[in-house]
């Protein structure tokens, strides 16, 4: 069992609150967005410590600037989809759930390396999703449904392009460059013993969170509900289109909704970034 401490606590909700009031301000998030993320935030520097915390922050800051990045130009593309609608906490609840159970699964198994590099798995996933998203709409050529490789309009659920891939490689790698540089620096000051296996944290993350991204575009171009707004003459993932219509349940599961999609993925990039430490671990350890 690990140790809760107080100021760790302290620092997570005072941050908390202060990087929420700031996305609330800025139109990121709603406030049951707010209160989720700044509840977040507590229980990461509460159960896994500063380094735990810390990571959820690259998530938020990082995500937080692209999704304010050329805002009016990417609204004026997708007007009204889902990605312009401030956050609310169950869209926070499904992009960090996942990391958030691994963080307090840690305070129960402090000694287990697994479970920071599922941990930075499902992180990487929830990262590469935003900055894909948010960086593949400025994407010149239009992107592609992952399944059928027809173009698509952006901002379309299951359509991926060069841009936003690169993107999300880069937003998967920051999370584990991070984890591996937060460890190293708590390493250091405390004099612990620093295990050689953790130079693959960023690869294995950036693997957990490409696997995640893949799993997340798949599900979004087979199986996601899908409707067609008939007042503004565009498919939609939500039920009730921005503009107050309700629109039409063109494809897909009705109950499969963006959240329970980045929570499967996230899932998904947790597995597959533990698995990919522990193999690199076992078979590259010759150097
Ligand atoms: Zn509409």
């Amino acid at each position: 069992m690990g140790r809760v401490v107080g100021w760790e606590c302290g620092l997570g909700l005072g941050l908390g609150i202060v990087i929420g009031w700031v996305g609330y301000r800025r139109g990121l998030l709603s406030l049951s967005g707010t209160v989720g993320l700044a509840f977040t935030s507590l229980l990461g520097f509460g159960a896994g410590g500063w380094v735990w915390g810390g990571l959820f922050w690259v998530v938020f800051i990082s995500s937080g600037l692209w999704l304010r990045f050329r805002r009016s130009h990417k609204d004026a593309l997708v007007d009204g989809s889902s990605e312009t609608v401030a956050r609310d906490w169950s869209q926070i609840l499904a992009g960090t759930g996942w990391a958030t159970a691994l963080a307090l699964l840690h305070l129960l198994a402090p000694g287990v390396a697994g479970i920071f590099a599922a941990f930075l798995g499902a992180l990487a996933t929830t990262n590469a999703d935003i900055w894909a998203t948010e960086l593949g709409m400025l994407s010149p050529r239009a992107p592609r449904v992952i399944t059928t490789r027809r173009p698509a309009t952006a901002g379309t659920a299951g359509a991926i392009s060069t841009l936003g891939t690169v993107a999300s490689l880069a937003g998967a790698w920051l999370v584990g460059f991070m984890g591996l540089l937060l460890v190293t620096i708590r390493a250091q000051s405390r004099d612990m013993v620093w295990d050689r296996a953790l130079v693959w944290l960023p690869v294995a993350a950036t693997a957990g969170g490409m696997a995640g991204s893949l799993v997340d575009s798949f599900l979004g171009a087979t199986a996601q509900g899908i409707y067609y707004c008939e007042r503004c003459e565009t498919e939609t993932d939500q039920r009730v289109h921005s503009c107050g219509e309700i629109a039409q349940q063109v494809r897909g599961w009705a109950w499969l909704t963006n959240n329970e999609i980045d929570l499967v993925s996230s899932i998904v990039g947790a597995a597959v970034a533990t698995g990919s430490l522990s193999w690199l671990a076992e078979t590259r350890m010759w150097w």
